[in-house]
């Protein structure tokens, strides 16, 4: 069963799931983004910090996938930025991806301290204009960053990819995406694993006959997040894809929003980088 899609707010289609690939090798990178487009995921998630651009392009080479119906993203990294250094990071970026064109690209990090990303994102919709990418993003940028990225540009992120899972459910940010038409990308959907025992997924989990990482990831897409598990895992691959044919009830819903905490598997934006 196809993935359901987000409409960005330039009326481009984002699957709602996708496959991450931080930390899986360049090496393993094309067999294991194969298993995820066989398994029918259409939107990989990488970045040129990754070091694994080129196994994604490998993987969407190989795959036989019609380009049009796949959905890559990449991202700029902080020591790129700058309205000319993002410039040449995308060529560069494209180059190892073996494409024309991505159909994301996103910030990395905001990196407010060096204050470079404005500019940056002046170059990111200088590069939307110019069709080489379907839509522009950020990633990790907090509110105010985003309120200055508008009021500076009055070009309005498509996405803000963040860290988000049960346990920081970032209802601040998920707000003002909503007020500002901005569609929540989670990342670490899953926490790394570190929730995949807690007692209550778990027992939402036996209840419906799913696994924890289902019934997260299905959390997420009713939540109307894109998520984008990663796994080097060829099963893991599979039981991620497969949670378009169920649903949590709206006592699960109210149950797993109890589970907030805060609490961070990954970097602080306001200090990262
Ligand atoms: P995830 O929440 O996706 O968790 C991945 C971990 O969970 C891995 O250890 C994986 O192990 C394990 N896992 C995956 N599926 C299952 C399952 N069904 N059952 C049990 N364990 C499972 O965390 P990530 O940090 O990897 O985030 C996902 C993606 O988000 C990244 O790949 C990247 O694309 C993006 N990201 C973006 C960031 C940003 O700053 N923009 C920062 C961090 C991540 P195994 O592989 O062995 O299955």
């Amino acid at each position: 069963m196809s993935h359901p899609t987000l409409t960005l707010n330039n009326d481009v289609r984002m699957p709602q799931l996708g496959f991450g690939v931080w930390q899986v090798p360049d090496g393993r990178t094309a067999e294991v983004v194969g298993t995820a487009l066989r398994v029918g995921y259409r939107s990989v998630d990488t970045a040129a910090v990754y070091g694994n651009e080129r196994g994604v392009g490998d993987a969407v080479a190989a795959s036989g996938v019609p380009r049009n119906e796949l959905f890559v993203t990449t991202k700029l990294w902080n020591d790129q930025q700058g309205y000319d250094n993002a410039l040449r990071a995308f060529d560069a970026s494209l180059e190892r991806l073996g494409l024309d064109y991505v159909d994301l690209y996103l910030i990395h990090w905001p990196v407010a301290a060096r204050d470079r990303y404005v500019d940056t994102w002046r170059a990111l919709a200088k590069l939307l204009a110019d069709g080489r990418t379907r839509a522009i993003g950020v990633s990790n940028f907090q509110p105010e960053h985003l309120r200055r990225l508008v009021g500076e540009t009055d070009v309005v992120p498509a996405v803000n990819q963040i860290e988000l899972h049960p346990g920081l459910q970032q209802p601040e940010l998920r707000a003002l995406h909503a007020e500002l038409g901005i569609v929540t990308e989670a990342w670490s959907p899953l926490a790394r694993g570190g929730l995949l025992d807690h007692p209550l997924i778990t027992r939402i989990a036996r209840r419906h006959g799913r696994t924890p990482a289902q019934v997260i990831l299905r959390w997420h897409l009713q939540l109307g997040n894109v998520a984008i598990p990663k796994s080097v895992d060829p099963e893991r691959i599979q039981q991620n894809a497969d949670v378009v044919d169920f649903a949590l009830d709206d006592t699960d819903l109210a149950e797993i929003a109890g589970l907030d905490r805060g609490a961070r598997v990954g970097p602080d934006p306001d200090t990262f980088g």
